[in-house]
């Protein structure tokens, strides 16, 4: 835990792992894109371009992606992946997960980098597509794909179906041999590990919408006739099922057991406990399934408190449980693929915002939760400061309770930091965008502030909520910025709008009722 540093200024207020900066000015590294820094004149800017010029460009709020960073992560997972597993299977395939954040230009360097690229929908399937992703290199997820995505998956010749359940065993190798093709699928189940951050949590039974459970069923069938399948689990009978399918080329196992996951233990247990079951189907089968897919989770800092792993580091511990396993089971190593969203996009992306009003409330600090009975006559100041976007541009603070940080981003700190809070404009008081941040007090109106780490389920979580429109995304390379999404005009908003026919005569005044 970092933060103990107590201050003159420290507010009872703020979470223990807050501390208050010593220099305002100064960037946290792991928060923020390699080509971000603060000029001399206090103005932060991104590979050379300063944020007042793109804030005059492009308007706020605004995404500022470096290019540059999101190559260098996409390489860094593939080497450090590669380099680790190398002897064991010849190196790893890594699918960038495309949910955390896809346009067409992404899937290009994505493309560019020689990765994977990993789809949960017909959409994103199609982003890809159009980027001249080869098929051969892309997945398909999701617990209830349509026919329609399916055969469009299947069409594109998939390196990768990732089947969620019993019922899309037959659904995929039925569209597959229509179509006098064989779809390449892997198998998604539930290895009951969940992990998140610090922690992970091992389970047998599974009580989640995704994939298919290791756990052999008790009582009676959901039909409730004893079969040959009966005491075996449905991860065992969906292997059996595609085994014999003709439109089907299993693969392997896939799983993925939460997200922002700091530590290597839960992936270690989960490759544990698929291996098992690879080992199961050898014996049972007589076949050794070539792949193993660990999925994605891999965590970032979006505030000081958080240390994530080196990537390098995780995949080292994960290597080396696979490799001992498969020893001990006498199995050959699969090729193993994994499938990092968030670790690629996340922090290569800041927002931006234009502060608008400001306010100064006092609060008690047992307002804070805190567990000590506080002075309750005694209060101190939160400093409200909203900015021009909010839950709209990023929902994860409301959906999550995501914690963020902030910084004065169009010049140099004026005045001490106090404890502040950054609001959006939407009307709920959850709209939150970062919940304890220390801000110059005198941060105000005019004034342009970053959130780091937005790269992630920010752009792609966006919405209309208050009729405000999605903000543009600018990619910044070799000193130039460029639009990669263009922000939403009213224009957009009314092109779905369906509008009423005009009125048939010109007395009509359009109230009915009183023609
Ligand atoms: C969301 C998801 C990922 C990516 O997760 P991150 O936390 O962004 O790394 C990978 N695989 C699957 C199946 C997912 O659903």
């Amino acid at each position: 835990m970092t933060g103990t540093a107590v201050t003159p200024h420290a507010s009872p207020l703020a979470p223990d792992w807050l501390s208050v900066p010593e220099d305002q000015a100064r960037l946290d590294a792991k928060l923020w894109a390699e080509d971000v820094e603060r000029g001399p004149d206090g103005v932060l800017r991104i590979d050379g371009v300063s944020v007042t010029e793109l804030a005059e460009q492009y308007g706020t709020p605004l995404f500022v992606m470096s290019e540059r960073d999101f190559r260098a992560r996409a390489a860094m997972f593939r080497d450090a992946f590669d380099d680790a597993f190398a002897e064991l299977c010849g190196g790893v395939d890594v699918f960038y997960a495309g949910k955390s954040f896809l346009c067409t230009e992404v899937a290009h360097w994505v493309r560019e980098e020689g990765l994977g690229l990993d789809t949960c929908s017909g959409g994103e399937l199609a982003v890809a597509l159009r980027a001249g992703m080869p098929g051969s290199r892309l997945g398909l997820h999701g617990n209830n794909k349509s026919a329609a995505e399916i055969v469009r998956a299947i069409d594109a010749g998939l390196g990768r179906i990732v089947v969620d359940s019993l019922q899309e065993v037959a659904l995929v190798g039925d569209l597959a041999v229509e179509r006098g093709r064989q779809a390449n699928v892997m198998l998604r189940l539930t290895p009951g590990v969940h992990a998140h951050t610090h922690e992970f949590i091992a389970t047998a039974h599974e009580d989640q919408k995704f994939g298919l459970s290791l756990t052999t069923e008790q009582g009676p069938g959901q039909d409730g006739t004893q079969d040959d399948d009966a005491g075996s689990s449905p991860a065992a009978r969906a292997v059996a099922d595609a085994l014999v399918h003709p439109g089907i080329n299993l693969l392997g196992v896939h799983c993925h057991i939460g997200s922002q996951i700091f530590e290597p233990e839960g992936f270690e247990l989960a490759a544990q406990r698929l291996l098992a079951f690879l080992a199961e189907v050898r014996d049972r089968h007589g076949v050794e399934l070539p792949e193993l897919d660990l999925g994605g989770g891999y965590g970032i800092a979006y505030t000081e408190a958080d240390e994530p792993r080196p990537a390098a580091e995780i995949a080292r511990a994960m290597a080396g449980v696979v490799g001992s396993t498969c020893r001990e089971l006498g199995l050959t190593v699969p090729r193993i693929s994994i499938e990092p969203g968030r670790a690629i996009a996340g922090p290569t992306t800041f927002t931006l915002y234009t502060a608008g009003t400001t306010k100064t409330v006092r609060v008690d600090a047992s307002a804070n939760g805190s567990e000590v009975v506080q002075d309750t006559s005694v209060t101190h100041p939160r400093r409200y400061v909203s900015v021009d976007g909010g839950m709209s541009d990023n929902a994860r603070p409301v959906l999550y309770g995501a914690d963020y940080s902030a910084v004065l981003a169009s010049r140099a700190p004026g005045a001490d930091p106090v404890l502040s809070r950054v609001v959006g404009k939407h009307c709920e008081s959850g709209d939150i965008v970062v919940r304890d941040v220390y801000l110059p007090e005198d941060t105000g109106a005019g004034d342009l502030l970053a959130v780091p780490a937005t790269g992630a389920y920010c752009w792609v979580l966006s919405s209309n909520y208050n009729y405000l429109t999605r903000p543009p995304v600018v990619a910044v390379a070799d000193g130039a910025a460029r639009l990669i999404l263009r922000g939403e005009t009213e224009e957009d908003l009314f092109r779905r709008d369906v509008q009423r026919a005009p009125a048939a005569s010109s007395t009509d005044t359009g109230d009915t009722r009183t023609a």
